[in-house]
């Protein structure tokens, strides 16, 4: 049966706060019909960000990319719905902003990989991971989405 209760890890990193475009991004996944089940902001400190990006170290841009996801504050959070993980990556856009179609976040709002706005979790299993590591299990809030039955067949 098709899972309506799929959940992705999304972040909104620290170049999309300081261009004031959390709105902008929450907007997306809001009017695709996804539900926010999850959200915080932070300041991470080194030591979270290179757990969260540990399949990463060792790649020439590891510690770049962990300075500058600490160089101020992101935008935490967990979406839910059919196919989150998947769909969320979609709604991003590619890694690297020139590849990304417009209509995609990173496609309308950025140019380069290294300034590339948002974080998703790439497959159910890492979602599962980035979501544990980022929120405690009260902080996922159990609520009806309204629009549930207009969204879902
Ligand atoms: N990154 C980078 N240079 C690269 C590849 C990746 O700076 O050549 C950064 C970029 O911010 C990217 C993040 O590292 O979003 C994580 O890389 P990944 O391959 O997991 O891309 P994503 O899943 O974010 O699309
Ligand atoms: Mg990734």
């Amino acid at each position: 049966m098709a899972n309506i209760k799929e959940r992705t890890f999304i972040a909104i990193k620290p170049d999309g706060v300081q261009r004031g475009l959390v709105g902008d991004i929450i907007k997306r996944f809001e009017q695709r019909g996804y539900k926010l089940v999850a959200m915080k902001m932070v300041h991470a400190d080194t030591k979270m960000l290179e757990e969260h990006y540990k399949d990463l170290a060792g790649k020439p841009f590891y510690a770049g990319l962990v300075k500058y996801m600490n160089s101020g504050p992101i935008v935490a959070m967990v979406w839910e719905g059919l196919q989150a993980v998947s769909t969320g990556r979609k709604l991003l856009g590619a890694t690297n902003p020139l590849d990304s179609a417009p209509g995609t976040i990173r496609g309308d709002f950025c140019i380069q990989t290294g300034r590339n706005i948002c974080h998703g979790s790439d497959a159910v299993d890492s979602a599962e991971r980035e979501i544990a590591l980022w929120f405690k299990k009260e902080e996922l809030v159990q609520w009806d989405h309204h629009s549930a039955p207009w969204i879902y067949e």
